[in-house]
């Protein structure tokens, strides 16, 4: 126990700390054992924040033995009902894709993934989310995303273990703040000057957008075809701000007062 304080204030000291802002989130997994090997993986590299949205089964003796002595991570891991609220404080959401998906997404490495999540929990919860054992994540909740990271694989047989690609994400996230603190590369991004706004602002403002575009009759509610994934990838890309998020509600609300409705 000792060896592991020490192990976590050398870790405080020289900036690991941003690590703690940055949470795994595992989605419906059947497989308590992977949860423990997940919470192994967190662990070795930094990371605590395990988020369980709906798993199949509960966190068990299989679990534990897979965690291998990470018990304090599944211990404090939080279960919650929906993706919406494992990720709704967040200022960065990247899901993670073992192939490629219909309509296309900003897509990064896992060194790219790693740049862009130590830079934001600096100051904001970053989540990387992870899908299913059997079939990854939906396309509903991979248009969450601001980004999508792959892991390059053999492209016939692209699928790694949950555990195994949780692993390399957070040896990447460890990988960039080491690189960091040795001074050996510069965060790539400029730090901005406010807040990035929350998962749940952006849903609240494409829900705003989406009724004036029906209200202005621009969307058919009976046939909404892509439209609205579409303008949530374009929010995403984007990554507003609270203020820019704030700005363009102002002006739907003065269009639906203008409209009379
Ligand atoms: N058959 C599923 C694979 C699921 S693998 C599919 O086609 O989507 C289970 C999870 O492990 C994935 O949802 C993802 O979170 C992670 N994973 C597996 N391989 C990956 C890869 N090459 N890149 C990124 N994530 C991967």
């Amino acid at each position: 126990m000792e060896f592991q304080d020490k192990a976590q204030s050398e870790d405080a000291s020289v900036g690991f700390q941003m690590l703690s802002n940055i949470r795994i989130v595992m989605v419906n997994t059947t497989h308590p054992g992977n949860i423990g090997a997940a919470a192994r993986a967190m662990k070795t590299m930094g990371l605590s924040e395990l988020v369980l949205v709906e798993p199949k089964r509960p966190i068990d003796d299989e679990a534990i033995a897979r965690s291998s002595g990470a018990t304090d991570v599944l211990e404090s891991a939080q279960i919650v009902p929906s993706l919406e609220e494992a990720i709704e404080d967040c200022g960065l959401v990247i899901g993670t894709s073992a192939r490629s998906r219909s309509i296309p997404w900003p897509l990064l490495n896992p060194r790219q993934c790693a740049e862009q999540s130590v830079l934001t929990s600096k100051r904001q919860k970053v989540a990387i989310i992870f899908g299913r054992e059997d079939r990854g994540l939906t396309n509903e909740e991979l248009a969450k995303c601001n980004f999508h990271v792959h892991i390059p694989t053999n492209p016939d047989y692209s699928s790694l273990n949950i555990g195994a690609a949780i692993q390399v994400i957070c040896y990447e996230m460890r990988m960039a703040i080491e690189l960091q603190v040795s001074g050996d590369e510069q965060l790539w991004g400029v730090e901005w000057d406010r807040e990035l706004a929350s998962s749940k602002e952006l849903d609240g403002l494409i829900d705003h957008l989406e009724q004036v575009m029906v209200t202005s009759e621009f969307l058919d509610p009976e046939n909404p075809r892509y439209i609205m994934t579409r303008m949530r990838r374009l929010f995403n890309r984007a990554m507003p701000d609270k203020v820019e998020v704030n700005v363009f509600r102002g002006i739907l609300s003065s269009i639906t007062k203008k409209l009379g409705r």
